[in-house]
């Protein structure tokens, strides 16, 4: 039996911190783990950011609360689900995910949780499941004898997708692309299909 551990951003749903800086119109909240690969940077980063302009979870909730899915992503999640038992493995927070894992129809999702002021809404810490959790649930479900197969899209899914007994890289950037030859790079759901179905005909 094999587990598909799935990345979530950039894979089946937009960026969330990219719509979050369209939406409200600060740049500096552009930035994700494609340009800043160290995560508690990043994160530390996004919430300076967030209370520099007094924003809280609610805010950044009601923008989420109008994102999608990317076009073609629950048709595809559910090709996988027919075929592979289907974990998403997600640097994101539960309470950011929760609207769009309804689009999805609720797949199995591990991801980290964020600490809230009750009284502002101020996001004030976030908590990591565990450090490098992406890599850690795929030794874990080895150790159950299941095999994987991981598909990614930026730095923060490498150690996943090499840890995996096959990674396939989705819609990468150049520098991901140039920096692990060794993963097959997919560029629409067709191909991640393609890819997936290659990969488990060498079990
Ligand atoms: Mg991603």
């Amino acid at each position: 039996m094999t587990i598909a551990c799935l990345d979530l951003e950039g894979v089946l749903v937009p960026e969330i911190w990219i719509n979050v800086a369209q939406r409200t119109g600060i740049d500096a909240l552009r930035a994700t783990t494609r340009d800043i690969p160290d995560y508690d940077e990043l994160m530390q980063q996004r919430l300076r950011i967030l209370d520099e302009n007094q924003l809280g979870l609610p805010d950044v909730q009601s923008v989420i609360a109008e994102m999608g899915p990317l076009e073609g992503a629950k048709d595809f999640l559910d090709w996988l689900k027919s075929e592979f038992q289907v974990v998403i493995l997600s640097d994101t927070f539960y309470e950011f995910a929760a609207p769009l894992m309804k689009q999805l129809d609720y797949p199995t999702l591990f991801c980290h949780q964020l600490e809230t002021d009750p009284g502002s809404g101020k996001i004030i810490n976030y908590h990591l499941r565990q450090k490098d959790q992406k890599r850690e649930a795929v030794k874990a479900f080895h150790s159950l004898n299941f095999k994987t197969i991981a598909a990614g899209d930026s730095y923060n899914d490498t150690t996943m997708l090499g840890e995996a007994n096959a990674g396939i890289l989705f819609c990468p950037p150049d520098n991901v692309i140039a920096e692990f030859p060794q993963f097959p790079v997919t560029r629409n759901y067709e191909e991640m299909k393609a890819a997936f179905e290659n990969a488990s005909s060498k079990f």
